[in-house]
């Protein structure tokens, strides 16, 4: 049974599962706009690296090949030996040292400038002693210093090319750096778009794990149970229900149980009679084939016991219809108390009751009979709460496997009605009455044989 109270305030299901969905939602837009997010400055990042880092990487590269050329024509004009290539080389330098691509930095600007100035000097050293050295009568002083400045502006040159090649290679490094910062900043975008994308399908993966663990809980197990205890109710079983948590679940559990109690209502009623709560007629009827097919099923024996109270009617008339009634009350529960395990009292109508005996012989059901006589007729005769009053009984037990049951139910009465007519008070079974008819020694009283347990605790 299901003992929640219909009157506690419960929350709903739908608001858990609307409260889920919504997780859900944010969850996954929150998702969508990170991985939007984090591509479209992917995005942006390699359209600024386009537009404006490939250019300077560019820039720097040229600038790189350029202070190559620069050394290139500064070495032509130290060391070539025409007059008129040294001018052209020189005036190459001149042109590249002016290169917009030399615009840098000032670093930059500052050595180019200064190797063009050397390449000058060099230049104006070396066309003068080139030219003295073409004249056949060239002043041997003046030969000697120009040669002795070719040599210290040729050692200067040797050191501006150290730097010049420095500058190169910073050149270089600072564009292979701006290109590997920005690739490293591409890939950071990427993981972290992996990333993103990778947590946020774990968060709702999670969130839909969530919410089918809680659908489950909630509600695919109460439904479950439900429809367990249904099916317990159609067969007759007792069943459990925990409090639900959910106002949906428990309204369900609260239908399972007002069915039960209302299909029990019905058994009750379609099967016991209300004032003695015995079984009926018809119920009584029914217990009692099925347990006849039982018997001659397992080979087993079988009673039947049809009760009469003797003059019932006087006790009415007497005492009135109220203690009629008390009457009968009391007379099926002593009956009941006295039942064995299995057996079954029904009221077939009036002051007239049947029991029924599984197991039970004709000795044995002779003997219970007799004793459940005796003693109605003691207590009743010693209570102040009915009249005194006795019982006459008929007996019949299963002999044979044609047997049916309106027959022996015909017979157990027949047995009555000879019990009655012998006196009353008493047990008669249909073999012994059938017998003494055919030997003349009318002999009824039970035989003492052991009985079957008794269901004592039987209310
Ligand atoms: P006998 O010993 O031959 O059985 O006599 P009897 O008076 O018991 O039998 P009879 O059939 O003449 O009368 C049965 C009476 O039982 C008649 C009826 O008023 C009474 N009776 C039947 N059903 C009820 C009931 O539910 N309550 C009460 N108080 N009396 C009932
Ligand atoms: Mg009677
Ligand atoms: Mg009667």
């Amino acid at each position: 049974m299901f003992t929640d109270s219909m009157t506690d305030r419960k929350p709903r299901l739908r608001q858990l599962i609307g409260r889920l969905a919504l997780l859900l939602i944010v969850s996954f837009c929150m998702l969508i706009a990170s991985i939007l997010g984090l591509s479209h400055s992917a995005s942006q990042l390699a359209q600024e690296s386009q537009k404006h880092l490939l250019p300077k990487i560019h820039e720097h590269q040229r600038a790189a090949l350029n202070l190559e050329r620069l050394e290139h024509m500064g070495d032509l004009v130290a060391y070539g030996g025409n007059i008129s290539l040294i001018r052209k080389n020189a005036l190459a330098a001149q042109v590249l040292a002016y290169q917009p691509s030399f615009e840098l930095n000032e670093s930059t600007q500052k050595i180019v400038r200064t190797t063009f100035d050397q390449i000058k000097q060099i230049r104006t050293v070396r066309q003068k002693l080139l030219i003295l050295q073409g004249k056949p009568n060239n002043e041997g002083t003046q030969l000697n210093t120009l040669l002795r400045q070719e040599e210290q502006l040729r050692a200067l040159w040797a050191e501006q090319k150290l730097d010049l090649f420095e500058l190169q290679n910073r050149i270089i490094s600072t564009a292979t750096q701006m290109q590997t910062h920005t690739m490293q900043q591409i890939s950071l975008t990427h993981q972290k778009i992996l990333l993103v994308g990778g947590s946020g399908i774990t968060i709702l993966l999670l969130v839909l794990a969530a919410i089918s663990y809680q659908l489950l809980k909630h509600l695919v197990k109460p439904v479950q149970k439900a429809s367990n205890a249904l099916l317990s109710i159609e067969r007759g079983e007792d069943y459990h229900l925990k409090p639900a948590r959910y106002e949906e679940t428990s309204t369900i559990y609260h239908a399972v149980d007002r069915l039960a109690v209302n299909l029990k209502t019905l058994h009750d009623m379609a099967t016991t009679d209300s004032l003695t709560s015995c079984l009926n007629r018809r119920y009584f009827v029914e217990q009692a084939e099925l347990a006849l097919q039982q018997a001659k099923q397992d080979n087993q024996s079988l009673a039947l016991v049809m009760l009469d109270i003797d003059h019932f009617k006087k006790v009415n008339d007497t005492h009135g219809h109220a203690t009629g009634d008390m009457t009968l009350k009391h007379f099926s529960q002593w009956v009941k108390q006295n039942l064995p395990q299995g057996g079954r009292l029904g009221r077939l109508g009036g002051e007239e009751f049947a029991m029924l005996l599984p197991s039970y012989d004709e000795a044995q059901a002779m003997m219970l009979a007799d004793h459940i006589r005796s003693e109605i007729a003691e207590y009743s005769a010693n209570t102040e709460e009915i009249p005194a009053i006795t019982v006459s009984m008929g007996v019949r037990s299963l002999t044979a496997v044609t047997d049916k049951l309106d027959r022996l139910l015909s017979q157990a009465d027949k047995a009555l009605y000879h019990a009655k007519a012998q006196g009353r008070n008493r047990v008669v079974s249909y073999s012994g009455f059938i017998n003494s008819a055919s030997t003349g020694s009318g002999s009824s009283s039970p035989q003492k044989k052991s009985l079957p347990p008794l269901n004592r605790e039987r209310p």
